[in-house]
């Protein structure tokens, strides 16, 4: 049923965060996993339909104001994509900027570029997705407290909200202050990577072979922090110190691998300064 007093408000937000803050408000004994249907339904969706479309899409139909919407979803989606797709469509619907009815793919659901119009808003619409499912406090308290970063918490967290392991893992990078990312194997070929914001540019592409490192791993070794030959993850130069990473390996016997690549950002940043004082220190020839 529709929350008249949520509505007022939500209409007063333009960006996903402030939607974010106007929901969470109304709604404040939220806990993991996330009502998104009950959510939506306080905000505007009137029903949910399975679409009879091919593939994994999701599509959104409204009212030219977008008072009341629709959500559709193609039949066939695990319960946490469809839960990820209701979200997202909810964003469209609420983020007053985006007008007209959606169709969305799969791709669209993981789009986080902002190069042209469109994208910019499947984008938008993802943060306000991640957002919805995995509010921030709940989130941060939660991962605070499974203590220190191992790849096993990337289940954990999956499993408490009702999320893919990809939709865990973006809003882990994307949340922590720590130098880390994951990055997705399957059957031995990288299919995709999620870094936080403090960690180096990656050099592995999708679609890449795994380092031989990870191929060799299997599903009985013990889950324990190796060091990771950096020239295997990020671009190496002359004359700039690499940092030193460590990483953990889950494989699945389903030739499943997610890998953790971890650096300790404090460490980074003491050998930094130390090279620094080094450079200004080193005698000067030629006066
Ligand atoms: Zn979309």
């Amino acid at each position: 049923m529709q929350n008249s007093a949520l509505l007022k408000e939500l209409a007063d937000c333009g960006s996903p965060e402030t939607l974010l803050v106007a929901i969470m408000k109304h709604h404040p004994d939220l806990c993991a996993p996330v009502d998104v249907e009950a959510i939506a339904r306080n905000a505007g969706i009137i029903e949910f339909r399975v679409s009879e479309a091919e593939g994994p899409t999701s599509a959104m139909m409204a009212d030219i104001d977008k008072t009341k919407g629709v959500i559709l979803c193609a039949a066939g989606l695990s319960a946490q994509r469809r839960r990820f797709a209701i979200a997202h469509q909810l964003g469209h619907f609420l983020i007053k900027a985006q007008r007209g009815d959606r169709h969305c793919t799969s791709r669209d659901l993981g789009e986080n570029r902002r190069d042209t119009p469109r994208r910019k808003e499947e984008m938008q619409a993802n943060r306000f997705a991640a957002g919805l499912l995995m509010p921030k406090p709940l989130f941060t308290t939660f991962v605070d407290g499974l203590g220190k970063p191992t790849v096993t918490h990337l289940p954990a967290i999956a499993a408490a909200y009702n999320v893919t392991l990809e939709t865990a893992a973006s809003r882990y990078v994307d949340l922590t202050q720590a130098m880390c990312a994951f990055v997705f194997i399957k059957d031995g070929i990288v299919r995709h990577a999620r870094p936080s914001r403090s960690f180096p540019m990656l050099s592995i592409r999708a679609g890449e072979a795994a380092p031989v490192a990870v191929l060799s791993a299997n599903p009985n070794d013990r889950i324990a922090w190796l060091p990771a030959d950096v020239r295997d993850w990020v671009p190496v130069s002359r004359g700039v110190r690499p940092p030193k990473l460590t990483m953990q390996i889950f494989s699945k016997e389903n030739g499943f691998q997610l890998v953790m690549l971890f650096a300790n950002a404090a460490a980074e940043r003491r050998a930094d300064e130390e090279d620094e004082k080094l450079a200004t220190q080193s005698p000067k020839f030629g006066r």
